[in-house]
């Protein structure tokens, strides 16, 4: 029997880069991917990927700063496949100017969609995963919410910090209520969300001496899924080879 056998999850972000990979390893271990991006093109992708491979998995168009979206993406995980077992809040945006030159615009939406989103999709999903047996959340934070995040945008780094004790927050809220939620946080990982930065500059700063490739990020995030974690709720998983220690 596979870990996530009979289990359905919500990967937000999922139709690229860390998430691509969760939903891709989920689904692999026998879970039903529900991939939710606004990148819809990508998220039909990926999901054919899964099924050629003989995986389940359904794509569903989310802005993850909708609550509206929310409610709907949890209806159809309960109408279509009657359960919700796991939510995995991936996806986020960064940026990279510094404060004097962060406009509120910019720095507000950093927030809606990195940290905002966290919220929103925990109340959402709060009864179904409740319900679960085994309901887990896995927030993806980023090393840069435990440590300032030289040359990172204050944004992100106050997003990615308000992530982090949001999760300490749910976790204890939900301690007696068989919802586990712990959250991640990743070094430099080779996606799409780095952009033009020079990868050079992020391995010279990485102590392994390399980034970061999303399955090594996926691997945690569903081992922190799994009932291989039954007994962790409110710890924050640090993946960033070697960066902050
Ligand atoms: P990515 O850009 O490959 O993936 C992010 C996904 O989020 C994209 O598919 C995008 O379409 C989706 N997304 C963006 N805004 C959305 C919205 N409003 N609604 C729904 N989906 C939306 O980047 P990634 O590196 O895979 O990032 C995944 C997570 O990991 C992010 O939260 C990011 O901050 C975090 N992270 C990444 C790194 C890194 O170096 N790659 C490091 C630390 C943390």
């Amino acid at each position: 029997m596979a870990r996530f056998d009979g289990r359905v999850g919500i990967i937000t972000g999922g139709a690229s880069g860390i998430g691509r990979a969760t939903a891709t390893c989920f689904a692999a271990e026998g879970g039903t991917a529900i991939i939710a991006d606004l990148q819809d093109a990508k998220a039909a992708e990926t999901v054919q990927e899964i099924e050629a491979a003989g995986g389940t998995a359904r794509a569903y168009h989310l802005d993850v700063t909708s609550e509206a979206g929310w409610a709907g993406i949890v209806a159809f995980a309960l109408s279509e496949f009657g359960r919700l077992d796991v939510l995995v809040n991936n996806a986020g945006i960064g940026d990279s100017e510094a404060i004097e030159v962060t406009s509120l615009e910019t720095y507000q939406k950093v927030v809606a969609v990195t940290q905002t989103s966290v919220f929103l999709g925990e109340k959402a999903a709060a009864e179904a995963l409740k319900a679960s047996g085994h309901g887990a959340v896995v927030n993806v934070s980023s090393m840069f919410g435990i440590v300032g995040g030289f040359g990172t945008s204050p944004a992100y780094a106050a997003a990615k910090g308000a992530v982090r004790t949001l999760t300490k927050n749910t976790a204890l809220g939900w301690a007696t209520e068989g919802v586990r939620v712990n959250s991640v946080h990743p070094g430099f990982v080779d996606t799409p969300i780095l952009g033009e930065t020079d990868r050079e500059l992020l391995v010279a700063t990485t102590p392994v001496g390399r980034i970061g490739r999303p399955e090594e990020i996926a691997a945690v995030i569903l081992f922190a899924a799994s009932d291989d974690a039954s007994f962790m709720t409110g710890s924050e998983l640090v993946v960033d080879g070697g960066y902050t220690a």
